[in-house]
């Protein structure tokens, strides 16, 4: 089996995949190590498991996922030999990571080097690979980078136009983010559209609390709206997204604030939490607009206007669009949201049926007008299925796996 994780600053979520990756067999999510509060939860099909207790650290957390996999009432295995393959999200791999990799001792080496670049993030993701090296022993680990999958975008899209020895000497350009979300979705929209992704250029509409937009051209990222930090590009949850850096050394000269303020209030206190006053979440902000409330109709137009601006960007930048894709949790279920983003890209080909946009739970994920030239699909993205996929790939050659990885659409149709 297939063990997937994910190994955040406060949390840690974990998957079990069958061997050939048809079932997810367990799941997991261990939330608020080292807060007040913190808790576990275990789920086998419908059934979940609740425990709450004292999780002070991450090596607390694992062990209450080894004991929720092999001895809780919901245990699934008999013992660790049943996991053959380990594969964990990471947040950055700098620019020395193109692709997903096994991991071994110059991994690691490079694993720390890239923690500069995020520093909240990838400690946490190096601590859970070394605890699955030390409690599974023998067993592979596949890393999987969010930045990865950005790697091709072109330099005159990644370099900024800062002095040269930034980028030559520091590394300092756009990495992206939610790649892996981006990649996964962009083989499911070819599967789904039945044609070769070679042949399509799309944008992806990564909308979650954190959001992407992402430009893939022939399966390649062109061109991704987040940068070097993750608070840029479209405004999200807590972030801003784009604004004049002018902004910063005005709140600094002037308004005296630290550098640690501003970076608190780019990146937790500003996006739809910021402008609406109330919060940051989508579901939220849109009630409250829906009833009157002036600032939180105006964090959704914000957050409608740069996505459509950024859609129309991305067209030009790939020289055409086939396919507009909408993803994660305000991508797959806010039909309005969608609808407001369509609005006015006729220019592009773009216009959804709204009954059909009404329809995506039901299994319809091709909302497009009859006829329109570009496709208008909403695909559930699911991050752990594509690591668990790229897992399988870089470790079924030194180990047997009985059976053949299905494809991208039939995941699809489970899920909605
Ligand atoms: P994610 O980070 O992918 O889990 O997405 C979380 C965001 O999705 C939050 O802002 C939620 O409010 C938003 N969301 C989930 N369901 C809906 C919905 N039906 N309408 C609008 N936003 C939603």
């Amino acid at each position: 089996m297939i063990l997937i994780i994910n190994c955040g600053s406060s949390s840690l979520k974990y998957q079990l995949y069958n061997p050939d990756l048809t079932e997810v067999v367990a799941k997991g999510l261990i939330a608020r190590i080292g807060e007040n509060g913190s808790y576990a939860e275990h789920f086998v099909g419908q059934e979940r498991l609740v425990m709450r207790r004292a999780i002070p650290d991450h090596k607390v957390g694992f062990d209450v996922m080894v004991d929720n996999l092999l001895h809780s009432e919901l245990a699934v295995i008999e013992g660790p030999q049943a996991i053959t393959a380990i594969g964990h999200r990471a947040v950055h791999g700098g620019d020395i990571f193109v692709e997903s990799t096994l991991v071994d001792e110059t991994v690691m080496e490079q694993l720390h080097a890239c923690a500069r670049f995020a520093p909240l993030h990838n400690p946490c993701n190096i601590a859970g690979i070394e605890e699955c090296l030390r409690r599974f022993p023998g067993v592979p680990n596949v890393v999987v980078f969010d930045t990865a999958f950005h790697q091709s975008v072109p330099r005159e899209a990644h370099v900024y136009a800062l002095p040269y020895e930034l980028y030559s000497q520091w590394g300092i350009r756009r990495y992206g983010f939610h790649g892996t979300s981006c990649r996964y979705v962009s083989q499911a929209a070819a599967d789904i559209l039945n044609r070769p992704l070679e042949d399509l250029s799309m944008v992806i509409c990564h909308l979650g609390n954190g959001v992407t937009l992402d430009a893939v051209k022939a399966g390649r990222s062109v061109d991704t709206s987040i940068g070097f930090g993750t608070f840029c590009g479209i405004p999200m949850g807590t972030r801003s997204g784009d604004f004049d850096p002018a902004i910063i050394f005005h709140l600094v000269k002037e308004r005296g604030m630290s550098v640690e303020e501003v970076e608190a209030l780019c990146y937790e206190k500003s996006g739809l939490l910021g402008v609406s006053g109330v919060s940051n979440d989508m579901r939220e902000v849109m009630e409250r607009a829906e009833a009157g409330d002036d600032r939180c109709a105006l964090a959704v137009d914000i957050f409608v206007y740069q996505i459509k601006k950024t859609v129309g960007a991305y067209a030009a930048a790939m020289d055409g669009l086939d396919a507009l894709v909408f993803t994660a949790g305000i991508g797959e279920n806010s039909k309005e949201i969608r609808s407001r983003v369509c609005a006015g890209l006729g220019v592009l080909g773009v216009r959804i049926d709204e009954r059909l946009n009404s329809m995506v739970r039901n299994g319809h994920p091709n909302i497009s007008a009859a006829d329109m030239r570009v496709a208008t699909l909403v695909v559930p993205t699911d991050e752990e299925r594509m690591i668990a996929l790229d897992t399988y790939r870089l470790v079924s050659d030194s180990i047997r796996f009985p059976a053949p990885i299905t494809s991208f659409a039939p995941t699809y149709a489970e899920r909605v």
